[in-house]
């Protein structure tokens, strides 16, 4: 694309001419260019894509769905597609979860995720305004979600207008109990309304794993003190972490679910905010000052309602979690390579994630290092976007040996060029 291109794209700085690539088509784990070139999508196109670009039958239901029902007010109405997927989503998730509020994308769901956390506290009579979330946490781009999320130069800009949270210390290896105890000294110290986290990987913070017997303990610490947990899974869930959700990995429930990325199988945005029945009762009323009150214009949109309902026949249908496994396999074995590799640092993996810090001079997001080894990549068919100097794979669990190895490979030749000595 040329620089008298109108559109101002995420995350982007313009004024440093880095290109930006049209692509035409996308078909499984390739996107294919305007000029015919194919890119392996190692990143699931920023999260999003499970099964695989275009999967067929995503791709009928949503040709139906527009077909019938384009869109309605969900104020007052309601249509199929919106209640079969609150069933299924129910069925799905993690038990104690009773009710489904729809939103557009994951910095919503959370929004709705934090308001409905207020909102019970404050239709209980005891109103609680406090969140408490983990360091390095990513939770969205919009004011609430940036609050809770990691501050830095994302978040420089707007910092005047972010609210303050008790921000726990990340539950890095040996480290755990420093974590757990901050939790248990903020619960303690003030009536904290809920503590807001991403279950076993922190996901934009830069791949940062920590064990599910930690998310299991605060589990236990928010129910001592009464405190909401929020699951925000926009990430891990959807088979990311090697279970549809990754609480299944710790045994938990929490009591407010957010989910989005992956929820049409990537092809529709969508999200939705799953909570317990105390929270829906707690603005049950014939108070209308009681009602929840957010709502955006496509809400449950029925078309990507439709897709969704559609990725969860997906799931039901076809060997899904089968492939989430021998996923994680084939990144176990990929990986094994690079462990002992001096150039990398952190090699990690959660499920269908890997993650691995090449040694580089500079570091950090902003780090001119990050762009350098997209470029390299691109150069070599192969979309991946490096956190400064992690890089890490996020694939579409369509994706072959053959395709990984070649993006290990690539890997590889990465460390020759920008790798600094041990
Ligand atoms: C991506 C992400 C979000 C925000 O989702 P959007 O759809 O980009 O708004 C929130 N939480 C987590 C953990 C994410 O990874």
């Amino acid at each position: 694309m040329t620089t008298t291109s109108p559109v101002w794209h995420p995350f982007t700085q313009h004024g440093l001419d880095e290109p930006i690539i049209e692509i035409a088509r996308a078909q499984g784990a390739w996107l294919e260019t305007q000029d015919g070139a194919k890119l392996l999508d190692a990143i699931s196109s920023w999260w999003v894509t499970t099964h695989g670009h275009g999967h067929p039958s995503i791709k009928a239901a949503i040709k139906t769905a527009a077909d019938r029902l384009d869109q309605v007010i969900f104020a007052g109405l309601t249509h199929a597609p919106a209640e079969t997927l609150a069933r299924e989503l129910i069925s799905c998730a993690p038990s104690g979860l009773a009710h489904v509020f729809y939103s557009d994308s994951g910095s919503t769901a959370v929004e709705v995720a934090i308001k409905m956390a207020l909102g019970f506290w404050r239709n209980r009579g005891e109103p609680r305004t406090r969140i408490a979330a983990l360091e390095h946490g990513y939770h969205g781009d919009t004011v609430g979600t940036m609050s809770a999320g990691a501050r830095g130069a994302f978040t420089a800009s707007y910092e005047p207008l972010l609210f303050d949270v008790a921000r726990l210390p990340f539950p890095s290896a040996g480290r755990e109990q420093a974590t757990l105890d901050a939790l248990e000294a903020a619960c303690t110290a003030e009536p904290i309304a809920a503590l807001l986290v991403e279950p076993l990987i922190l996901g934009a913070g830069g791949m940062l794993t920590y064990p599910a017997h930690v998310l299991r303990e605060m589990r236990a610490i928010c129910s001592r003190h009464g405190v909401l947990l929020i699951a925000d899974e926009v990430m891990t869930g959807w088979g990311r972490t090697g279970t549809l959700f990754a609480c299944e990995q710790a045994s938990i429930s929490p009591d407010i679910l957010c989910i989005a990325k992956g929820l049409t199988g990537g092809a529709l945005p969508l999200a939705a905010t799953l909570s317990t029945a105390a929270i829906f009762e707690a603005h049950h009323s014939t108070d209308r000052s009681r009602m929840f009150f957010h709502s955006s214009s496509y809400t449950a949109n029925p078309i990507c309602c439709a897709a969704a309902v559609a990725n969860l026949a997906v799931w039901r249908d076809e060997p899904v979690i089968g492939r989430v496994r021998a996923l994680s396999e084939m990144q176990t074995r990929a990986l094994e390579r690079f462990r002992s590799d001096r150039r990398f640092t952190a090699v990690r993996q959660c499920g269908t994630i890997t993650a691995l810090d090449l040694r580089t001079r500079d570091a950090g997001y902003l780090a001119a290092i990050g762009p350098a080894l997209g470029a390299f990549f691109v150069a070599r068919g192969i979309l991946l976007r490096p956190l400064g100097n992690t890089i890490y794979l996020m694939p579409p669990y369509c994706i072959t040996q053959g395709e990984l190895d070649h993006v290990y490979d690539a890997i590889g030749e990465a460390a020759n060029r920008f790798a600094t000595a041990p």
